[in-house]
């Protein structure tokens, strides 16, 4: 083995193998849940799953499936059936994407299984209602949607009222589905169980505090995966408890994600899948290490509105102010924080076509970060899914310039 390919491999992630081990057996268990007498349901990424994990119920997300779809380059073929069946172009590149896979069992693992039910949570965005009406209709199936109004500034008593009533709507839905009652006990340590994974993920986004960082923003979409499909459960809980571990000895022992870790930068929006290697790796080439994104955080930014000893009455805050659910202000209030806790010299912002609620904001966002800490922002026009949408040559140069001002930058702070 050379130097060089020591270096690689003592820089390797050992945690990736059990990731991949567990999400294949989750998977395994979904596609066989008819064999095995347990229902499914698909959610979107942002909707309470803890109800379906206390009721049994395998969760699916078509936003996960649509990550895979991204990650293993399918997406523009699947794109592009979705547009001949009459969707859009302009539509989220996960719904078309979904959308074709279904009556075609498409994708890298042959389609998601059949869904028993389709729970939908509008508090990422409009789009999902759509999405999800089609899909009930075509597997016809029964739907639930959780309405959380839009939370400009402050969220309401009468807010709070509203989507609390539908959590026991929910419970209701869930119960005739089922065919027996919620219990209300296990409810109890599947919230202590979700707080708990949530914790336990913000603590390991937290070690990239640490100079070097000893992981990166594209390692955290990798590992992202089971705080949002699992949540509630103690799988997740042991395998971040094993990862922090595994970050906390990188840190003392200098193990860094990036060679010389010279810049530190922040992400923004949604990754695009099939070009986290070649992005990582350009940053990289500039030794600069992207240490934190708000997209990963936001599984664990709205903990601080739920308690654990009263999860089933707090939920529905704790749901209704995610990241995609609160006005442009408070994002930048959350992005400047951010900025500061990972002290990053830049903020790269992927103005994602798919994305609208993600992307509408950015422009408004970077011209706060410009003004209040004077932080060079980089907008990369791309999709997290669909190829169609990504210019290299263009993205490339953009990177390279952006590099070049901030090396700029630091060498007149050391002039
Ligand atoms: S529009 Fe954005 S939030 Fe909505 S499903 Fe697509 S990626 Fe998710």
């Amino acid at each position: 083995m050379t130097k060089e390919d020591e270096i690689k491999e003592r820089r390797k992630i050992k945690s990736v193998k059990k990731m991949k081990e567990i999400m294949t057996t989750y998977y395994i268990d979904a596609k066989t849940a008819e064999q095995t007498g347990k229902k499914v349901a698909w959610i979107t990424s942002g909707g309470p799953v803890e109800p379906l994990i206390v009721m049994d119920v395998i969760p699916v997300y078509p936003e996960n499936h649509g990550a895979m779809i991204g990650a293993s380059k399918m997406g523009v073929d699947l794109c592009e059936k979705s547009e001949e069946m009459g969707y859009s172009s302009d539509l989220c590149s996960y719904a078309r994407a979904d959308i074709a896979c279904a009556p075609l069992n498409g994708g890298p693992i042959g389609g998601l299984p059949k869904p028993d039910m389709l729970v939908c949570c509008n508090n990422i965005c409009g789009t999902v209602l759509k999405w999800y009406e089609v899909q009930a209709r075509y597997f016809n199936v029964p739907l639930f949607i959780l309405d959380t109004p839009f939370c400009h500034t402050d969220y309401s008593k009468e807010a709070h009222a509203y989507v609390r009533k539908q959590i026991d709507e929910y419970i209701t839905f869930l119960e005739t589905a089922c065919g027996r009652r919620f219990d209300y006990d296990r409810m109890i340590e599947v919230g202590r169980l979700s707080i708990e994974g949530q914790r336990l993920w913000q603590a390991v986004l937290d070690t990239t505090t640490n100079k070097p960082a000893p992981m990166s923003a594209f390692d955290a979409f990798f590992h992202l995966a089971l705080i949002v499909t699992l949540r509630g459960t103690q799988t997740v809980v042991d395998y971040y408890t094993d990862l922090l571990a595994e970050m906390k000895a990188r840190v003392a022992e200098g193990i860094s994600a990036v060679d010389n870790e010279t810049y530190r930068l922040l992400w923004d929006n949604l990754p695009v899948w099939f070009r986290t290697r070649w992005l990582s790796d350009k940053f990289a080439s500039h030794n600069a290490c992207l240490v934190a994104d708000t997209y990963t955080s936001a599984w664990c930014g709205s903990m601080k509105y739920i308690d654990e000893t009263d999860f089933l009455n707090t939920m529905a805050e704790g749901y209704s102010r995610i990241y995609l659910n609160i006005g442009v202000d408070q994002m930048a209030t959350d992005v400047l924080k951010m900025i500061d806790k990972y002290a990053v010299d830049g903020v790269v912002m992927h103005s994602n076509r798919s994305c609208k609620p993600y992307s509408f904001g950015q422009y408004d966002i970077q011209k706060i970060i410009q003004k209040q800490r004077g932080v060079p922002v980089l907008m990369i026009e791309a999709d997290m899914v669909d190829e169609r949408s990504f210019a290299e040559s263009q993205i490339e140069t953009r990177i390279d310039a952006f590099m070049e001002l901030l090396k700029g930058r630091f060498a007149g702070y050391a002039g």
